[in-house]
């Protein structure tokens, strides 16, 4: 099963993809998980993409499908993955074929609006990762562990704006995968127990 998830930031694929991954047993590879680590750990590689994310851009082609390429070559990628996050262009769309097909490409869909809503009012637990939103903290503290939480850089407001435009799901690419008949597209208004499961039934077909 060798899936793409794309959507908008905020749209949750994040989300779901790490659903998907504990049911189905096949590695969620997020590239902006894998810069974030990369600049957790400040490797040279972390540091050069920090200066593109923090502003809301994309890491350039050649740094990115590098990463990708390494990572699909892993033994835990034999029986499928979920990409989240790549691609996003068609020279990234060309790339990616070049090394391994895809079996299902899948839009979460959220309005503009929503997304906005979602995004301003997430937060990151500094001590166990979780991301949150504001009205799931307790007395303003991680709902989980009870550490203390966080705006990441890229979900303040004035980054936000450049983050929509940048990443906004290219209509080319979308009509790219429709033409190989392998383009579906789910809502995903609803809490993340119905949008996963009208993932699953899509998975299931
Ligand atoms: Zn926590």
């Amino acid at each position: 099963m060798k899936l793409l998830l794309v959507g908008p930031v905020g749209s949750g694929k994040g989300t779901q993809a790490a659903i998907i991954s504990k049911k189905y047993g096949i590695p969620h590879i997020s590239t902006g998980e894998i810069f974030r680590q990369h600049m957790q750990n400040k490797t040279e590689l972390g540091l050069k993409a920090q200066e593109y994310i923090n502003a809301g851009y994309l890491v350039p082609e050649e740094i990115t499908f590098g990463i990708v390429k390494d990572r699909l070559s892993q033994p835990d990628c034999k029986n499928g993955f979920i990409l989240d996050g790549y691609p996003r262009t068609m020279e990234q769309a060309h790339n990616l074929e070049k090394i391994t097909d895809l079996d299902k490409v899948i839009l979460i869909h959220l309005s503009e609006e929503e997304i906005i809503h979602r995004l301003s009012s997430r937060r990151m637990c500094s001590v166990c990762n979780q991301p949150s939103s504001l009205e799931w903290l307790k007395d303003g503290k991680c709902e989980k562990c009870g550490g203390e939480v966080y705006v990441r850089n890229d979900d303040k407001p004035e980054v936000i704006k450049t983050r929509l435009e940048t990443n906004r799901v290219s209509e080319e690419l979308i009509n790219f995968y429709k033409n190989k008949g392998i383009f579906y597209k789910i809502n995903a208004t609803n809490e993340v127990e119905k949008t996963f499961a009208l993932l699953e039934s899509l998975l299931n077909e």
